[in-house]
């Protein structure tokens, strides 16, 4: 089977392209599970939080907010708490600012989380600017817009080996060959294994496990309008979840790409640090998993053509902002492939390309 663009990755990444690229030719994506958003995009806390990450990870936030504004139902409203004890100032400061948090007394922290440690919380701010997504309704809507114009979606279809074919590409995957002009490399925490397979050189992404322990609503409370709670230097968080709360130790452990399951371990250190600051004990998991957050090495995201091999499309090292900057990088991937101006300011086009490492 053939197409002008065979992108490998069902995630979110390689489905929010295919909408886009399915504008500029045919599209065959395809997945190596059975189902689409089976790794970091059916596990991620769906946040909405523009302000996170480095400056071309905020530009490309900024730049997707009006896609999402524009389809109602995906963004609703969240809020951030932040939380410190009195020994983590620094850290607590420097959020503060980052995350653009209006410092708040403990008192109306409480007010709006009233499960909140008096002995414990020093300090707290809060910020209105984030936003839950609603990562299905993202995924359908994208999936549906590129089959509307034509996309084919394989699932159980693992990429095991990719050679040139003339002009193009020629990939043999679990569900038969497929031919196409241009690979799009939206492979997750695998896009290094893609390339190699591609004879391309990889770019260094860095897999790491974030796990997260689903709990009961604590104190049997009404979680439903509570903000998302952080930890100082995302030391941990927790979020409502469909009336319970979800809890991460916010961990950074380099893995190799894998389908990531939770520790046990840093599941109960960073529940103990959520319980430090609150009045209410866990007293049993409801459900426990992990993802894989890649990032480059300069964790901004890499989107752009190969330097040697320029049908070879990178899009990839979405990191924790995989939702939240799928419109803008999916809009800039057609771009770039469409030879159209790209909406975004140059500058920004060349933090996010591949040519940056050299
Ligand atoms: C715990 C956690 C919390 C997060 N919270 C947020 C958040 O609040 N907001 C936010 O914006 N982001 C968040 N993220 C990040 C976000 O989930 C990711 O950035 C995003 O899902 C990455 O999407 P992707 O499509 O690049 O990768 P994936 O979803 O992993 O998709 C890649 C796909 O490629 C497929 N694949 C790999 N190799 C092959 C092959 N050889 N052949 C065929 N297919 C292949 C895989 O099977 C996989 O389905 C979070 C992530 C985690 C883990």
């Amino acid at each position: 089977m053939d197409a002008d663009f065979l992108i490998i990755g069902g995630g979110i990444a390689g489905v929010s392209a295919a909408a886009r690229m399915s504008e500029l030719g045919s599209v065959i994506v395809l997945e190596a599970e059975e189902a689409l958003a089976h790794h970091a995009s059916g596990r991620s806390a769906a946040m909405f939080e523009p302000r996170y990450g480095a400056p071309a990870v905020v530009g490309l936030s900024l730049a997707s907010e009006d896609y999402f504004r524009s389809v109602p139902g995906v963004l609703s409203p969240r809020g951030l708490l932040l939380v410190a004890k009195a020994d983590a100032s620094a850290a607590f400061e420097h959020d503060l600012v980052a995350m653009e948090f209006d410092r708040i007394s403990v008192d109306e922290a409480r007010g709006i989380v009233p499960i909140l440690n008096r002995e414990t919380v020093a300090m707290a701010g809060y910020a209105a600017h984030a936003e839950d997504v609603d990562t299905d309704l993202l995924m359908q809507g994208f999936a549906r817009e590129a089959k509307a114009r034509g996309a084919l979606i394989v699932a159980k279809a693992r990429v095991t080996a990719i050679a040139k074919d003339g002009a193009g590409w020629r990939v043999i995957s679990a569900a038969g060959e497929f031919t196409g002009r241009m690979i799009v490399n939206a492979a997750g925490a695998w896009a290094d294994q893609v390339a190699a397979l591609a004879g391309v050189t990889p770019l260094g992404f860095a897999p790491y496990r974030r796990s997260m322990a689903r709990i009961p609503a604590p104190g049997g409370h009404d979680v439903s309008k509570w903000p998302m709670i952080f930890g100082p230097g995302e030391d941990w968080y927790a979020k409502p979840d469909a009336g319970a709360l979800i809890v991460s130790p916010a961990e950074e452990d380099l893995m190799e790409p894998h389908d990531a399951w939770a520790d046990d371990m840093v599941l109960a250190e960073g529940l103990a640090r959520y319980e430090e600051m609150v009045t209410e004990p866990v007293t049993r998991l409801l459900a426990s998993w992990a993802g894989l957050r890649t990032f480059s090495p300069d964790r901004v995201l890499v989107i752009g053509p190969d330097a040697q091999k320029p049908t070879f499309f990178w899009l990839a090292g979405q990191g924790g902002y995989g939702f939240q900057t799928c419109p803008a990088a999916s809009r800039l991937a057609a771009d770039l492939i469409g030879g159209r101006t790209p909406g975004l300011e140059p500058a920004l086009v060349a933090q996010l390309s591949p040519s940056r490492f050299g």
